[in-house]
């Protein structure tokens, strides 16, 4: 049994699959408790499925691409099942984790999407750099920018795990707080191979709707 905040069907708003529709299953729960949060809902509320249940509902939307979310997704262990299990089905799966939690035991059809928290999120210390020996070259690294020091803390990062070489590297910013521009050209001056994004949802969208 699987507590679930929402499922869902939309646009996938970030990540290299930006724009494509997706089936979102947002677990309820995490174990962070980031600044900038904007799902702060889905850390209590839910409802109890089974993950046949779960599956059941994806599938009314008649869609390949599913994404697992949250709230932190791994917070829950039978999640790891749910991904395999929605695999095994055919459906091409994305996780998106904040980076706290071990990611050795999932299924490696899975695409993690995988958050490296900066120092302004105010969970720095919760990063399990682990994981990196875990990230295979078709995941992806998202770094959520929200000022300088997040910049040169990220570059320190990059170089001294070798990310770039390692999997796609993702660079967008706090919503509201930080200047998209001034992320890209610092990429650009320093000629990062990275690739910056920006949560097409929220430009779409009021940036506070739920459920998109
Ligand atoms: S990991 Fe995600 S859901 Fe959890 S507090 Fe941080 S931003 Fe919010």
């Amino acid at each position: 049994m699987l507590k679930v905040n929402e499922i869902y069907f939309s646009i996938q708003g970030e990540s290299t699959k930006a724009g494509l529709p997706c089936v979102f299953v947002r677990l309820t729960y995490c174990n962070l408790r980031c600044k900038y949060c904007d799902t702060e809902y889905a850390f209590y509320e839910g409802y109890d499925l089974t993950i046949e249940e779960i599956i059941g509902e994806v599938k009314k939307f008649d869609c390949k691409l599913v994404e697992i979310t949250g709230g932190e997704p791994l917070v829950q262990s039978e999640a790891i099942t749910l991904m395999s299990k929605l695999c095994d089905d055919g459906f091409e799966v994305l996780l998106e984790t904040g980076g706290s939690l071990s990611i050795k035991e999932i299924d490696p059809r899975v695409k993690i999407i995988m958050d490296l928290k900066c120092p302004t999120s105010g969970m720095l210390k919760k990063n399990h750099y682990e994981n990196i020996e875990f990230i295979k070259s078709s995941d992806e690294i998202k770094f959520v920018l929200g000022s300088r020091e997040d910049y040169e803390w990220t570059k320190e990062i990059l170089q001294k795990y070798n990310l770039t070489k390692k999997c796609i590297i993702l660079f967008s910013v706090v919503f509201g707080e930080l200047e998209p521009v001034r992320v890209v050209e610092w990429i650009l001056e320093d000629k990062l191979d990275v690739r910056f994004q920006l949560q097409m949802h929220k430009f779409i969208w009021e940036p506070t709707t739920k459920g998109v």
